[in-house]
């Protein structure tokens, strides 16, 4: 049979996309021809802001590599504009005067951008940004001029300025309404971006009207109703889009906003179909890619003659392409419903604004601010209507990764449809290992790239599980550490056989590992030590007296001296801590010295001595130390642990390469945790507090977590980058859970059997 011609009148995304569905399926039906005005293949117009902003470059952005259209037998005119449908003939005529005939025409001709209808338009150095011949121009001014006006502060506008500040330029954003993203945003989200803008040098002017682009044959600046004048070499144009429909109306296709299509994107001429922004669908003419590619594999199905199942309808979501602003919106934000109920969260210190929408208790809107570690989850929330009492206990459980709470059939990539079942069994068959690997078998995060983290997530949880695999709690057994674990937490067991016969031990006396790590988990979780271990060896008298704040005192050193001159104790020597190790210490003297006060025995993983900074000595922090050592004293942790105050007159500038290192700076205290002295490694700031009297209770409340929930040996560190700082963080901050885990480790301080 004889191929069909297939005309796609131009080359943007929503023809690439259903060309693509069309081939995959090697179907032998037709010829394909492009004709795009565009002289540049087609590429993924959604990036050109992050190639703004020197994140991505253009060649990442195409969206196939020339040899693909070889491959695939499609005729490409790239640069060329279709100028007349002759419907009745069944072809068309481009500008060059090229006739070419079609059984079936698919009219994709996007939108162009709406300029104001203002004074000035046409000066050079006014752009829009829609296509790369755009990007080349501004591009090419910003190495000549230093200032940049954005008209329009939507989500293009407020990407656009971000470009044009990281090249350099002193930028202005010029927003008719009181609020940046007004569409996205509220009040306060809005604010909060411009505080960010600000920050960042971008200048922004709120309920400003432009009237008229000023200068002469180039623009230099642009001038507001009321009266004054932002100077700008450069100006930009973001205040919408207006479908490309004359081509179509003048041919007898009914438009009205958009080329009106049926549910098989069907105009009212035979044989004649649009999709993409120009296409309008039960009255709805749509800007963003996730519902016009969905339009561009239905059409697919129709001219393959499949069957076609009909979307659900779909829940945009979108998150600001810059990196350094977290910017997130789903669903509907409106809360003028009388059934509409807002849940908000709000830090504005930290910058952090979160606010869920529920209209009779059932989750329809989501925004947020700064931290977006639950976007995709509450997308989906969203997605499937979540009852309040869920969302509310789900974001207040511990936090799990967003890729756990997605079903398989669940979509990670919005843009591409791609559901998480199908990542997963590409990783697994095709034995992907990175986030390219992925993107190029699944299509999944080539689109708006905003579910890119989710997508390495699926990588990361298939290598984990591999690794998981193969990686058992000790050599006795092959059962892994998380089950023990949870075994050990969760199921009390009574005593070490139990462990043993679950786990199917295959030894005794267990190795080196578990001999300490089992009764590890019995003190920690049942807050008595278990005595009925494997066979252990007698314990050896290795001691390092409490010295608080590292403070000698002459009565102690007297007894030492003694107990050292009657040999009972062997020796005594000065660890890298600034503490007294006392080695062979026979009983009699572990009971004088006990007498004396709080005795460590090394062998356990206790909090390990807090240090104070010796480059300066500050009694400020000495007594610091001493209180916070007093209050957390012996306290059983997964790990040795240690700790390092600085003060304000500190001079040393040590990194803080301890595990938790807190640093009096100016009117703060900084709490860096992570660090790690063997390689070194320096930590993370984690958080900051104001007032000294928040610091111990903060504390408490991040060791009494770091205590329930951390494996034995993984250090504080390892800890928090396994479960992620940011949710750890989250939890710290409010304040009923600080309050609770606060109590919490003061009640198994007390229990807990002092050595
Ligand atoms: C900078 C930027 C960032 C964006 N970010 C996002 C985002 O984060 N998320 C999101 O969902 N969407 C985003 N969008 C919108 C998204 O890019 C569009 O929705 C999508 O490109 C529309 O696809 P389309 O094929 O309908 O139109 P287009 O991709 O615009 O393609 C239409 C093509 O048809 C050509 N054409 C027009 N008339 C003719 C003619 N007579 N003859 C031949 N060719 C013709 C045009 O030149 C153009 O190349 C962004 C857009 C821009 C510009």
């Amino acid at each position: 049979m004889a191929k069909r011609n297939l005309v796609f009148i131009g080359n943007g995304m929503a023809s690439m996309k259903c060309i693509e569905h069309i081939v995959q399926k090697q179907s032998e039906s037709y010829s394909i021809t492009i004709i795009g005005k565009e002289k540049h293949p087609a590429y993924n117009r959604i990036k050109l802001s992050s190639v703004l902003q020197k994140s991505e470059s253009l060649s990442q952005i195409e969206l196939q590599k020339k040899e693909w259209y070889t491959t695939h037998d499609i005729t490409i005119q790239a640069g060329e504009t279709v100028v007349h449908i002759d419907t009745k003939r069944q072809c068309i005529m481009t500008e060059a005067r090229q006739n070419i005939p079609y059984d079936k025409l698919v009219i994709a001709t996007g939108s162009s951008p709406y300029f104001l209808p203002i004074q000035g338009v046409s000066k050079k150095g006014v752009y829009a940004f829609r296509t790369i011949d755009d990007y080349q121009a501004i591009h090419a001014d910003s190495l000549r001029y230093q200032r940049a006006a954005v008209i329009g502060g939507g989500v293009l506008g407020v990407e656009v300025a971000a470009g044009l500040q990281i090249r350099g330029l002193k930028t202005t954003i010029i927003h008719h309404t009181e609020g940046l993203m007004q569409r996205q945003l509220d009040e306060t989200a809005s604010e909060l971006l411009q505080q960010q803008l600000t920050r960042k040098g971008i200048q922004v002017k709120t309920s400003a009207h432009t009237i008229a682009c000023l200068g002469e044959e180039r623009v230099e600046g642009v001038l507001l109703k009321n009266g004054e004048i932002v100077d700008a070499d450069l100006v930009v144009f973001t205040t919408g889009i207006r479908p490309n429909i004359q081509l179509a109306k003048h041919h007898g296709i009914l438009t009205r906003k958009g080329i009106v299509v049926n549910d098989v994107m069907q105009t009212n001429v035979e044989n004649i179909y649009a999709i993409g922004e120009c296409a309008e669908h039960k009255g709805v003419v749509h800007g963003l890619v996730q519902p016009i590619y969905e339009q561009a594999s239905i059409l697919a199905k129709h001219l393959l003659g499949e069957q076609i199942t009909t979307a659900s309808q779909p829940i945009y979501s979108t998150k600001l392409k810059a990196d350094d602003m977290p910017i997130y919106s789903a669903g509907c934000i409106e809360t003028r419903s009388p059934y509409a109920s807002v849940v908000t969260y709000l830090d504005e210190e930290q910058e952090v604004y979160k606010k869920l929408v529920f209209e009779r208790d059932v989750l329809k809107g989501v925004l947020l601010v700064g931290q977006l570690e639950k976007a995709d989850q509450l997308l989906q929330d969203v997605k499937v209507g979540r009852d309040k009492s869920v969302v509310m206990k789900s974001l207040n459980e511990e936090p799990s990764s967003p890729l756990d709470t997605l079903k398989e059939e669940d979509l990670v990539c919005q843009c591409q449809n791609v559901t998480k079942g199908a990542i997963l069994k590409s990783i697994l068959i095709h034995q992907l290992t990175n986030l390219e690997e992925v993107k190029k078998e699944t299509g999944a995060a080539t689109g708006c790239g905003g579910c890119q983290e989710l997508v390495r997530a699926c990588c990361q949880n298939a290598s984990n599980e591999q690794t998981e695999a193969q990686d058992s709690f000790c050599p006795c057994t092959n059962a892994d550490e998380q089950s023990i674990f949870s075994f050990m937490k969760e199921r009390l067991p009574l005593n070490v056989e139990e462990v043993r016969s679950q786990f199917d031990w295959t030894t005794d006396d267990g190795c080196d590992f578990c001999r300490e790590a089992i009764p590890y988990y019995f003190e920690q979780f049942h807050d008595q030590p278990k005595k009925d271990s494997f066979n252990l060896s007698e314990q050896e008298f290795t001691m390092i007296p409490q010295l608080y704040g590292g403070r000698l005192d002459l009565n102690f050193l007297q007894m030492i001296t003694t107990l050292l001159e009657q040999k009972l104790i062997q020796q005594a020597e000065l660890t890298e801590k600034k503490r007294i190790r006392l080695i062979g210490v026979s009983e009699k003297a572990a009971h004088i010295l006990k007498d004396q006060g709080q005795i460590m025995p090394i062998e356990r993983s206790r909090l390990s001595h807090i240090l104070s900074c010796d480059c300066r000595h500050d009694p400020a922090v000495t007594t610091l130390v001493i209180e916070i050592e007093r209050q957390i004293e012996n306290t059983l942790l997964p790990a040795v642990t240690s700790i390092h105050v600085t003060g304000p007159s500190c001079t040393c500038q040590l990194s803080p390469i301890d595990d938790i290192c807190i640093k009096n700076q100016l009117d703060e205290w900084n709490i860096y945790i992570g660090g790690d002295m063997r390689q070194p490694k320096a930590g993370q700031l984690f958080y900051s507090v104001s007032r000294k009297s928040e610091l111990i209770p903060f504390l408490k409340a991040l060791l009494e977590d770091y205590r329930k929930r951390a494996y034995f040996k993984e250090s504080i560190g390892d800890w928090l980058r396994r479960n992620g700082s940011i949710s750890i963080r989250e939890k710290l901050l409010d304040e009923e859970m600080r309050e609770e885990l606060c109590e919490q480790f003061d009640e198994s301080r007390q229990k807990g059997v002092k050595v």
